[in-house]
């Protein structure tokens, strides 16, 4: 059966050391995942459960791309994330065997209009203006799992080559596995979805021309300028 129009095209990532492709379902990421980053937006990171929002597949950007600034913001945050990619589905997948589902890394930007954002959350409004924007997902190249030791690895983000978030994964308040089982138990995931785990503290303001460099211990780096 013809479609009516062209189909979209089908979203994906780049892996390591191969020309094949990660083809992306759908990408969930986790709010308040470091207990300094939780800190500094004015939270308690004892008393909240992980909170889960998404964005869109197609937001998805390449290394090496030049972002435009977006449309609405005058407040454009970084936050450097691992991103898990699930390459075996399931629901209520248990923490002991998440591993089993994940097929691999990558680095992530989470790319926030922290105004739109911030008044999202004064307003009680959803956080898809603030998140879910048109070139808010720049991923770098995946790493198999099982190649790779991330347990207490360095997670770092650089703008213009001033350090502004370092901090290292075991910080994290959620671990990859407890992610897995608390969000399978909201969601049935399934192949091709990306987990955008959450960043640490030193979130900032991007500029436009600014060149940002981020990197975990043991995967490809992720580069990428915002647009003149
Ligand atoms: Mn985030």
């Amino acid at each position: 059966m013809p479609f009516i129009i062209d189909p979209p095209n089908q979203p994906s990532v780049a892996l390591v050391g191969s020309d094949a492709r990660f083809p992306v379902r759908r990408i969930f990421c986790v709010g308040r995942n470091y207990a300094d980053h939780v800190r500094e937006m004015g939270n308690d990171p004892k008393s909240e459960p992980p909170i889960f929002f998404t964005k869109p597949a197609d937001a998805l950007v390449e290394s090496g791309a030049a972002i435009p600034y977006p449309t609405l913001t005058s407040n454009f945050h970084h936050e450097v994330e691992l991103v898990v990619a699930i390459g075996k589905g399931g629901e209520a997948i248990d923490a002991g065997s998440a591993f089993d589902h994940v097929w691999g890394y990558a680095v992530g930007v989470d790319l926030t209009r922290r105004d739109l954002q911030n008044d999202a959350k004064k307003s009680g409004q959803p956080w898809d203006a603030a998140k879910g924007f048109d070139n808010s997902a720049p991923v770098g190249a995946l790493t198999p799992e099982g190649s790779v030791d991330l347990k207490s690895a360095r997670i770092w983000l650089s703008v213009n080559g001033a350090t502004k978030q370092d901090a290292h994964l075991e910080e994290m308040i959620w671990s990859v596995p407890e992610i897995i089982a608390t969000l399978s138990r909201a969601w049935a995931l399934r192949a091709g979805d990306l987990i955008f785990t959450g960043t640490p503290s030193g979130v900032s303001a991007l500029q436009k021309g600014d060149a940002i460099h981020a990197e975990i211990e043991g995967l490809s780096p992720l580069t990428f300028t915002i647009a003149r």
